[in-house]
């Protein structure tokens, strides 16, 4: 639908002036035969405003309404971005205008990538930047309430506290699950360090070869149900 049929003629702001309700009251639009749900095209003929020329005079707002050409294009949704220009709107352009940057990490490609399972994923981000609440951290903390931080143990093999590096997968639970899934994606010499595991996936990240999405799905898949 073009603007003439779709903006409501006193209601929608078609011109800076409008809404023009703000001015003309709904009596005087009644008194010159026009109707308050009128759109923009019932209220012009060609150029020529269909209301009292008297208004001219009440409302000396309306000699300034732009002399709108129209045409029959459908309306766009539109928006500015930070160099002022007009873009079409779209969710996705307007994110990328208001979002935050920050400089690009190098290990991106290991957490999200198009074949990626989002939940694995997210766990991913959050042990790549050592942010899971493991209790070698929640020690650093400092006992709070009733809990006495030195019994905490990695309830995986109770050998002391769990850590980001303990769990992936140096703990002995999680090292021999490791040891069991790391040959399905040809990672068997890869070690059970942490590091050297994110090296293997590291150089192989920008990759679209199997063996690669398989390496990283398996290792994110792998330290979900290790930390489930
Ligand atoms: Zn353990």
């Amino acid at each position: 639908m073009g603007l003439e049929e779709a903006a409501k003629a006193w209601y929608d702001k078609w011109a800076d002036q409008c809404p023009l309700i703000a001015f003309i009251r709904p009596r005087n639009i009644r008194d010159a035969g026009l109707s308050l749900y009128s759109r923009l095209h019932n209220i012009r003929n060609g150029s020529n405003w269909l209301w009292p020329v008297a208004w001219f005079d009440l409302f000396p707002v309306l000699i300034d309404l732009p002399h709108l050409q129209l045409n029959n294009s459908s309306d766009k949704l539109i928006w500015k971005d930070n160099n002022a220009s007009i873009i079409l709107f779209s969710t996705w352009g307007v994110w990328n205008i208001i979002r935050k940057r920050e400089q690009e990490v190098p290990w991106y490609k290991i957490v999200w990538f198009s074949q990626c399972i989002l939940c694995h994923s997210f766990l991913m981000w959050l042990i790549l930047q050592r942010k899971l609440k493991t209790q070698d951290q929640m020690m650093r903390w400092g006992g709070g309430g009733n809990l006495n931080m030195r019994l905490l143990c990695c309830s995986l093999c109770q050998r002391g506290p769990d850590s980001h590096n303990h769990l992936f997968f140096e703990c002995d639970f999680s090292q021999q699950v490791w040891s069991g899934v790391k040959g399905l994606a040809g990672m068997s010499n890869v070690s059970e360090k942490l590091e050297d595991i994110m090296d293997w996936l590291m150089v192989r990240a920008k990759s679209r070869s199997v063996r690669s999405v398989i390496g990283r799905l398996l290792v994110a898949a792998t330290t979900y149900y290790v930390w489930q």
